[in-house]
């Protein structure tokens, strides 16, 4: 059984930079981050023992007990940040660079005169700070939204994607709307970021050569299950496991290729295990297939 890695997987920039500043030793356990850093469990629960400090939902400030507050790589409206400030606390902004630039296309297009449209997951933290700051919006998930368009009255729309959606998703659902007898203007920048692209078209070159993919990743990641969505689009059997204890051998019966690919909050630590541990399954499966028949 042949195991291969897919040419770009795991932990992209933004996530790396926001883990390193959050474990930085001028924090000394007074911090708390607003949401969780990545969508990673293991990588969260880390952050806990060194004594960073989580709180998520919607009285999530309340909860603070320390000076030092951080915004995740997701990002978040300004006027969260000024919600923060204002309660006397120190903001440490991890906002990946490719999350703002999202912020700042959709601003740029409002003051154009476009009515804002995001294509992505409406409850997704991410979404939710790009939509954050803005008067009306609509946020995009499926063909289903696209009826929101009409109701809005208006006729030009300005769109931008959360940076994990799927490329040829967020192209076709563009191409629909650009078809809308409602609509007459469209300026569209596609703000799918490029680590989630690259990842995306490593796991389909890698989905054309194997029989089964692992997808490692945290289950709430969106771009980790826009992988798996890549796979079963080329029909390829892929499992999504967070961790090598989930790893089932069943799975690998009579498998002759093995691919790995990972969103990018899995940390390259948790790639290995996987890795080794798949390695360690095809060298049994492998054994199995050679034994001698008496
Ligand atoms: S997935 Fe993209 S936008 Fe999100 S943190 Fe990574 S590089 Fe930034």
């Amino acid at each position: 059984m042949k195991v291969s890695l897919a040419s770009a997987l795991g932990t992209c920039f933004g996530v790396k930079d926001a883990i390193n500043l959050a474990l930085e030793p001028q924090f000394k356990g007074d911090l708390t981050i607003i949401g969780q850093l990545v969508h990673n469990g293991q990588v969260n629960e880390s952050l806990k023992k060194n004594g960073v400090s989580v709180v998520d939902g919607a009285d999530a400030i309340d909860q603070i007990k320390t000076k030092k507050v951080m915004i995740t790589a997701h990002g978040a409206a300004e006027k969260m940040k000024k919600k923060l400030t204002d309660a006397g606390l120190v903001v440490f902004d991890a906002s990946c660079p490719l999350v703002m630039r999202v912020h700042n296309t959709i601003k740029s297009m409002v003051e154009k005169n476009y009515f804002p449209v995001v294509i992505g997951q409406e409850d997704h933290v991410e979404v939710k700070g790009i939509v954050g700051d803005l008067d009306d919006y609509i946020v995009v998930g499926s063909e289903d939204d696209l009826e929101k368009l009409r109701a809005t009255g208006k006729r030009k729309f300005g769109i931008v994607s959360q940076t994990t959606q799927q490329v040829e998703k967020v192209e076709h659902l563009v191409g629909k709307i650009r078809e809308m007898d409602c609509v007459d203007d469209v300026a569209f920048v596609n703000t799918i970021c490029q680590p989630t692209r690259d990842r995306q078209i490593a796991v389909g070159d890698l989905a054309d050569q194997v029989d089964l993919m692992i997808v490692i990743g945290g289950y709430n990641s969106s771009n980790t299950k826009k992988l798996v969505q890549v796979c079963d689009e080329k029909n390829v059997e892929a499992y999504h496991i967070e961790a090598s204890s989930q790893l089932d051998k069943q799975w690998f019966i009579n498998k002759k290729h093995v691919g790995i690919t990972a969103g990018t909050s899995t940390p390259e630590y948790i790639i290995n295990d996987v890795h080794s541990a798949i390695l360690e399954i095809a060298r049994e499966m492998d054994e199995l297939k050679i034994q001698p028949v008496h």
